[in-house]
Parts: C-alpha cells; structure tokens; sequence
C-alpha cells in the first residue's frame, strides 16, 4: 500500500488534462465493457490505465465465461437450460450469501450477454468438452463447471455453462483483444501509463480523477461520472493482511497490479466495501487424476466427492483441511488418463502396497488404508455414501498405487521440488454497489458521480467461486455501470437500502 488515496478538492487542481463525460479507470473486462457502453450511449469517453497497454489480469485470464439460460452453443450441443436453472446453480455454487438481486439479473440477461460478446466477433464453437479439466486443451465452446456433481446436480438440473472463445486453451487475450478493439472504434481515448491516484470532489459529487504520468501530477475532469474498474486487491499485502490473510502465503492469480487502488480511493471518500473476505482458490491438483481416484489430506482421509468444480476442492483443501494435500490415484485409473488430460503432472510417489504410500507421504499409520478400505467397499457398488461422487468414477482402487502432489504445480516432473503451496487465489470484494453500478457509502446511499464494477466491486459472489464468473459479471455489471454513468447525472438512482 502506498502514497495518500485521500479525495482532492476540484479548487485545488490548476490543469485539467482533459474533460470528458465519462472517465473509466481501469482497461481490463470491466473497464472495457463500461468504456464501450458509455460511448454507445453517446457519451464522451476516457479510459486511464497504469500499464503501458490494456489488458489486465483479463487479458492473462483463461477466458472462460460462465453464461447460459438458453445459448445458441447450449441449445446446439442439445442442453436445455432457463435463467432460473442457472440460478439455482449459482446461488448455490457461489455462496453461501451469493449477492441475489445482482444474480438475479446476471443470470436474466446471460443470453443477451452471451450476444454481447458475439458482437464483439468473438466465436465460440458448439461443441461440449466433456471431461473435467481447469482448461479443456481444445477449442471447444462449452465446458462443464460443476453443475454435473453432487449436491448441485440435486439442486438444478444439470446443464453445462462455462463458455469459451474459439482459441486453444486460455483465451483472456482474444476477449480483451476484441473488447478493446471496438472500445477504440466507438471512439473511446485510451491514455495508458496513467495511475489514477485520488479521486476529484466538488459540491459532494465525484468529477474526476488525479492521476501520475511520466513522472507528472496530471488531473482529468469527468462531467457525468469516473468509473472504478481497477481490478482487486491480491498484490497488496497490507489489504490482504486486513481482508482476506487466507490467501497470504499463496500464490497470486493476477497480472501484479491488482493492488486494490480503485476501493481505496473510494473507500478514502466514505464508500462502503462488501465480501472483502471472499477469495478464489485455485490448488494445482490435476481433475482427471482427481475423479479417477481420491484427494486426501495430511491424516490420509478424504473430505469431498472429487469430480467437483476444482475450485471448490482446492477451497475445501486450503481453507478447511490440514495439508499436505495428495490426489492418489492406483495404476489403472492413472493408465486410463487421455494424454491431453495430463497436463504434464507425473506422480511423485509409488507403492505396490497402501501401507508403503501412507510411510511415504507421512500419513498416520493405517488412515489411509482405512480410508481407502472405506471407498472401495462402496465403489464396488457404485456408491459415494461419504461425498457422493458421481457414478461415473466409481471403482474400487487396486494395486499398484500412486500419488501427486499439487504443490509441485502442472507441468512438472516427479524431481521438480514443491513451489510454495501449490495454491494460487485472487479476491472477489470490493466497493458496494448497485445493479447499476453506483458506488454506496457507509449510510447506504450512493456517492453522486462515482460508480464501479469488476473485480473493484463486490459483485454476485457470496463465498463460493465459478470459472467464468469474474470475466462474466465484470462485464455484465461493467456494462450497466457505464450505461448508468453516461446518463445525465441528475437523473442516476440515488440510494438503495444498506444490507
Ligand atoms: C491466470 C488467470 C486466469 C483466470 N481465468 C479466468 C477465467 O477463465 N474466467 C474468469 O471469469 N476469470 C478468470 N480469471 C480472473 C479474471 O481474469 C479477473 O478476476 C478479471 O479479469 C478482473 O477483471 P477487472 O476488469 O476487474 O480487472 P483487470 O482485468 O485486472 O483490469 C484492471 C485494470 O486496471 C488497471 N489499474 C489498476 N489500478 C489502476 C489505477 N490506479 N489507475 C489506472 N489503471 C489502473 C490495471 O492495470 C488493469 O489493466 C483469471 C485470472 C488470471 C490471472
């Protein structure tokens, strides 16, 4: 955390940079998506962003969007699905206390958005990957993301929703490439190596922004509003440290600069923050490995049924489970791994016999063959009683046996030595806002002018995390704020009741 966010007086600026209706801090998803809304609707738009180029952590991403109620790629690859269904899902999978007025309407309008991103010329194919993968090494366009595993196949119908832009593997550069490309073509000026450092009042109402550029103090005035969209809060220690210390000592998903900026200025004026708390957790333990066999903790036992979301067993892992955390799988299922699933993990141990493993690994004395004795019972008849994994990967676990450690990360080798904890997360809180983006201090009412919205804002998340949901809401509430913004400021909604 460095250098004063406190908000500076419009009387103390002597020169203004340049004036524009709306200013958007930030040219990740969120900024992009607000940029490019702004100008549709007939504002004059300015973009500031700290690094020498747009992007963000967006443009680093996997690119995976979570997106149904009925899309062209579900409905081709023969899935019904229904704004409801998907919420059900969601306000499960992304809580407890997933923020239900904003799902409500991300999941209301997930096809217009799916759309929206069509008409950025992105392409996405119909066709399913169906194994359970973090990434599907493949250019398929929809993917499975938790929604075919217990208990949230007994809560919604299940129905594949993670969608994915037609590039091998991690597609955050296609998105931001074609995001930026048509905020520039609706006109937008982006000003790149601009820090935004403090926000500019006058007569209570937000009108600009004070920024660092080559070394300069510069000053930007905005007429209807300043839209946050800095990213969050990961690479700052002290914010960490205050908010969310679960994730100190792992591993960072951003691109270095999500220093929490954006909700400092603002919170410097009085804006309230929301799920600072919340965090996703991504452990490098390999899904094809994990359904074909088991994860266990230190003491040998398992603790969740492992063809999850695998966001969710690295979460149920780190923040519930005493490490270190092993997948095992035997030689069979190992075997029965396509090549492509492998993402170039190979085993660090092997035993012929599960007392052997359990020495190896440091595991008390018989645990893990209780724990192993336990599953196959109930695997040789098709059952989970414990954590109900699905059917599908049920099999009792024969000799020859091995295990991976997550810790040593994917493409690495058995001799590769561990890199920290083998878990990387980012936050999900941030400033409170409305559906549309205003920005709410501590009383609940909104601060005149000044908006937010991706990872800078709390957005649908209560607790829980999905693939495809940050890229997913930082646009869909990205888009709104920069609507909102370009309105004519009197007419912007006010207040809403604080929670
Ligand atoms: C490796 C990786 C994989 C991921 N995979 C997925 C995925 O598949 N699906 C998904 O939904 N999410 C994924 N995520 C998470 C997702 O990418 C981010 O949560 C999301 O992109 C955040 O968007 P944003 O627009 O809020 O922030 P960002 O994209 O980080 O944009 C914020 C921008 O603001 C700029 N900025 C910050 N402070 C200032 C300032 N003071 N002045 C000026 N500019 C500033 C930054 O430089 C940055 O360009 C992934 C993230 C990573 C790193």
């Amino acid at each position: 955390m460095s250098g004063s966010v406190a908000p500076v007086p419009a009387s103390a600026i002597d020169r203004i940079e340049a004036e524009v209706d709306v200013l958007v801090v930030g040219l990740g998803c969120a900024g992009g998506a607000a940029a490019l809304e702004a100008a549709a609707a007939g504002a004059s738009v300015l973009v500031l962003e700290r690094a020498s180029g747009p992007g963000g952590s967006s443009a680093q991403s996997g690119g995976e969007l979570y997106l149904g109620g009925g899309t062209r790629v579900q409905k081709a690859c023969g899935f019904e699905d229904d704004a409801d269904t998907m919420f059900a899902y969601l306000r499960a999978a992304l809580g407890p206390h997933a923020d239900e007025e904003k799902l409500r309407l991300y999941c209301d309008g997930s096809v217009e958005h799916f759309e929206w991103f069509c008409s950025l010329g992105l392409e996405f194919n119909e066709s399913l990957y169906g194994a359970p993968s973090w990434m599907p090494p493949t250019t398929d366009g929809l993917m499975w993301l938790g929604e075919n595993a217990w208990p949230y196949d007994e809560l919604a119908r299940p129905v594949p929703r993670g969608h994915r832009p037609a590039t091998e593997s991690w597609g955050g550069w296609l998105i931001m490439e074609k995001l930026t490309a048509a905020v520039r073509a609706a006109g937008v000026t982006i000003e790149s190596d601009t820090l935004a450092s403090s926000l500019v009042i006058e007569g209570g109402r937000v009108v600009g922004v004070t920024a660092r550029r080559f070394g300069a103090e510069v000053a930007y005035r905005a007429r209807r509003g300043v839209v946050l969209t800095t990213g969050g809060f990961v690479d700052d220690e002290e914010m960490l440290a205050a908010h969310a210390p679960l994730l100190l000592g792992h591993g960072k998903v951003s691109d270095g600069l999500d220093d929490g900026s954006g909700i400092r200025m603002a919170a410097a004026l009085g804006a309230a923050t929301r799920r600072m708390g919340s965090v996703e957790i991504a452990l490098t333990a390999l899904p094809a490995a994990m359904v074909r066999g088991m994860m266990v903790n230190g003491l040998g036992q398992r603790f969740i049924n492992e063809d999850v979301y695998p966001g969710l067993f690295s979460h149920a892992a780190v923040v519930h489970q005493p490490g270190p955390w092993w997948v095992v799988v035997d030689e069979a299922g190992w075997e029965s791994i396509p090549p492509r699933d492998l993402w170039g993990v190979r085993p660090t141990h092997a035993a012929e016999t599960l007392a052997e493993l359990e020495a190896e690994l440091g595991i008390p004395e018989g645990a893990l063959q209780a724990t192993v004795e336990l599953y196959n019972r109930h695997a040789a008849a098709g059952e989970d009683p414990l954590f109900h994994k699905n059917a599908e990967w049920l099999r009792p676990l024969e000799p020859p046996f091995a295990a991976l450690d997550p810790r040593l990360g994917f493409a690495s080798g058995r001799d590769a030595t561990p890199q920290g904890t083998g878990a990387a997360g980012f936050t999900l809180g941030g400033l409170h806002t409305t559906v549309d983006g205003a920005v709410l201090d501590v009383s609940g009412s909104a601060i005149p002018g000044l908006f937010a919205a991706g990872r800078a804002s709390a957005g649908i998340h209560g607790e829980g995390y999905i693939s495809g949901t940050s890229l997913g809401d930082g646009t869909f509430f990205g888009r709104r704020a920069g609507r909102a913004a370009a309105r004519d400021a009197d007419r912007q909604s006010s207040t809403r009741t604080r929670r």
